[in-house]
């Protein structure tokens, strides 16, 4: 699957340039920062090996039997159609998925230096796709940021994320992806096997959060050179920090 690249002057999508900012002062123009759109599970949180031990629990089979890779809709576990959405709410009432999964290696530290880089973090999930479930979800989310040390000022629980307006994305979701590129957003895909067939340039893909912290730092300097050359003449320090 060939997808639409931001910048390439080949790609068939035009890039047009998001706009990305959208903090709104009381009464004055806010100071610019380079927002960061961060994908919880399987970016931040380690959802498929827990996901892994969960299906093996509800199906009643051997948590080895269960291959490492997956899909999407996690078939090659032996998830019938139709059958996700019970076990995605038995995975989070239950046994409290979004409380208690891992942290992917390095992410909460990776952020932490990115956050003190001067770069908003701000976490958008699609957490919400069950309804009546909502409370449970967001307070085990709220409770497992903080207890990883995950930075933000904004926490978007939406499907649609790019109409949060972020500089950068960094997610694993095929449809995300494709949406974000089809939306003209720069996106960094965090390697899965679920989106390994994305056809992607090397810029655009990371396969851990070093890469991915480098690719980011990478975007975020040259935001700044572009801001330097422009209207923004000079970035205080203090205004690079979070407000
Ligand atoms: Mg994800």
């Amino acid at each position: 699957m060939s997808l639409p690249v931001p910048g390439d002057p080949g790609s068939a999508v035009k890039r047009v340039g998001a706009s990305a900012a959208t903090i709104t002062g009381m009464s004055e123009a806010p100071p610019r920062q380079f927002v960061l759109g961060v994908d919880l599970d399987g970016v931040c949180a380690d959802y498929y090996p827990f996901m892994r031990r969960v299906v093996a629990e509800w199906l009643g089979q051997d948590v080895e039997s269960l291959p490492l890779d997956v899909g999407w809709e996690m078939a090659e576990w032996g998830v019938g159609p139709g059958e996700f959405h019970k076990l995605h709410r038995f995975a989070v009432v239950d046994r409290n998925l979004f409380r208690d999964m891992g942290m992917v290696p390095g992410a909460g530290p990776a952020l932490r230096r990115l956050s003190n880089r001067g770069l908003r973090i701000r976490i958008i999930t699609h957490r919400l796709i069950i309804e009546h479930f909502h409370r449970i979800a967001v307070s085990q989310t709220v409770e497992w940021l903080d207890f990883h040390g995950i930075p933000y000022w904004d926490l978007c629980f939406m499907g649609e994320k790019g109409a949060v307006n972020a500089d950068l994305y960094i997610d694993d979701s095929p449809g995300n992806i494709a949406a974000l590129l089809g939306d003209s957003r720069d996106v960094i895909v965090f390697s899965h096997s679920a989106n390994r067939h994305l056809d992607l340039p090397a810029t655009q893909r990371a396969g851990d959060w070093e890469e991915a912290e480098r690719l980011i730092v990478e975007r975020f300097e040259a935001w700044r050179r572009r801001l330097d050359g422009g209207e923004d003449a000079e970035l205080s320090r203090s205004e690079r920090q979070p407000i």
